[in-house]
């Protein structure tokens, strides 16, 4: 079949996206399926108007009209024999030359479609039309922080809040105002000389780091350490706030939202801590 990339047609099979690509690395895109039958968009103007507004909530800046997405649809059909086809339509954020959570600039968009083929239209004939059967569970989209996947848009667009105001990070908490996480680190806080980070469940990534430091802690300091969710009203009267990641080690933050942490110094905890986990990064 023939698709559309950047400009071109061409074959299907030819088409390539770098692996940079932020759509593949952050599943940093936007996407719609417009049905079409025998040439015939179905619902054409409101799926491009979501798309247009995925985009411009992501911040993508692609400036396509509904002309030029009408034109781009109705030549993936014909190329494709005007059957009953499904026209894919996917922007990215585009490749970018390294792997950072913050939108690209000068970055200049992926935009790819292709088409596939579909069944006839539905038909109201009790008789033809097929009866489904389903399953019910509670929608869990995406309450699985603690999967490592590469669906990481929402952290891009939440790293990128807290870029766009000057910060190194973003720090979540959840519905009960519980810190959870950072965009892209794990958090702790020290409060009256005790460690506490938010203990392991489906609301943050377990990270490595996250647990080698607990380790540390617990097998060559004296410092206590509790695995205990904290608000966000506490992380801001902490006395320490650090971030953990494996290239950040332990990363001492000494402000939160403007506000000074503890006397808006580098804490010594965060000393002895950092000095653990480096004398015994390589032991694990
Ligand atoms: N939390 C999130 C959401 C992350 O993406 C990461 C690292 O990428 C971390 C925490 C820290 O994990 P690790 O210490 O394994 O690097």
């Amino acid at each position: 079949s023939i698709a559309y990339l950047n400009g071109e047609f061409l074959p299907l099979e030819q088409a390539r996206i770098s692996p940079l690509d932020r759509g593949f690395l952050f599943g940093d895109g936007i996407y719609e399926v417009i049905p079409s039958y025998g040439g015939k968009l179905v619902g054409f103007g409101p799926h491009i108007d979501r798309m247009k507004e995925g985009l411009s909530l992501i911040e993508i800046g692609l400036d396509w009209d509904h002309q030029q997405w009408r034109d781009l649809c109705e030549q993936l059909c014909a190329k494709n024999g005007n059957g009953n086809l499904g026209v894919y339509l996917h922007v990215s954020r585009g490749a970018d030359t390294k792997r950072y959570h913050a939108y690209p600039e000068g970055v200049q968009p992926t935009v790819f479609g292709f088409t596939f083929d579909i069944a006839e239209p539905p038909v109201a004939d009790k008789t033809k039309a097929k009866a489904y059967k389903v399953s019910t569970t509670e929608d869990m989209r995406w309450r699985r922080c603690h999967i490592k996947s590469t669906a990481l848009l929402g952290n891009v667009m939440h790293f990128q809040q807290g870029y766009a105001a000057g910060n190194n990070e973003t720090i979540l908490y959840n519905a009960d105002k519980l810190v959870t996480e950072a965009s892209a680190c794990n958090v702790f806080m020290v409060k009256n000389g005790t460690v506490f980070t938010a203990p392991l469940d489906n609301q943050l990534l377990p990270g490595i780091t996250r647990l080698m430091l607990l380790d540390v802690l617990k097998k060559y300091t004296d410092i206590p350490v509790k695995e205990e969710f904290f608000s966000l009203a506490d992380l801001m009267a902490a006395d320490e706030v650090w971030l953990t990641s494996s290239s950040k080690e332990v990363a001492p933050v000494t402000h939160v939202d403007g506000k000074a942490i503890g006397n808006g110094q580098i804490g010594a905890v965060w000393e002895k801590a950092q000095t653990a986990f480096e004398a015994h990064r390589y032991d694990y």
